[in-house]
């Protein structure tokens, strides 16, 4: 499927200069939103993952179907001060901003065989955020997966030993 006619370019979005790529089409639309999720169904499964782990906000919406259809763990990783109990930390810089994600420390365990799930990869901060989290906990990244990549930004480079499927990129 041709991903592309569901992606809204917005100039200057969130704030002056970035050119924000908006999902909620892609998301707004049954079938494409389906037909999307069902490819990284087919990728995780390829790659025998066992828990889909995705960062605050739209790695839970792309993420946690993908769990579901598999009858898998889904992983929040998420914003400082959100989770209640004991967590690990990692502080990165964004394309916009810094900031600082979280994870439960029992979420992940020694052996667990991870798919990282975002809509967008752009540096690659979030990312690398993440990977950190769930390898500090000992599990093993053997996938992941994006709407979107944002090529210019090279975030590949800081991420090319992992196994990567995009859908778009611009
Ligand atoms: P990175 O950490 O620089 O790779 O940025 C990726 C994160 O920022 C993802 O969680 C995205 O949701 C968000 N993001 C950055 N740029 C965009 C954009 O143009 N559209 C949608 N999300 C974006």
């Amino acid at each position: 499927m041709d991903y592309s006619k569901y992606i809204k370019n917005v100039p200057n979005f969130p704030v002056e200069g970035i050119q924000f790529k908006d999902i909620t089409p892609l998301i707004g639309d049954g079938q494409a939103f389906k037909a999307c999720i069902d490819e990284f169904v087919d990728f995780a499964k390829e790659k025998q993952a066992n828990k889909i782990v995705g960062p605050d906000a739209r790695g839970f919406i792309v993420g946690a179907p993908v769990a579901y259809a598999m009858a898998i763990p889904f992983v929040p990783i998420r914003k400082p001060g959100k989770l209640p109990r004991e967590t690990y930390s990692y502080d990165y810089d964004l394309e916009y901003g810094s900031n600082s994600l979280s994870m439960h420390k029992d979420a992940i365990v020694k052996g667990d065989k991870v798919v990282i799930m975002d809509d967008l990869l752009a540096t690659g901060g979030t990312l690398e955020a993440t990977i950190k989290l769930v390898e500090e906990a000992g599990g093993q990244v053997v996938g992941l997966g994006f709407i979107i990549e944002l090529v210019d930004l090279n975030a590949r480079n800081k991420l090319d030993k992992y196994p990567i499927k995009v859908l778009l990129k611009y």
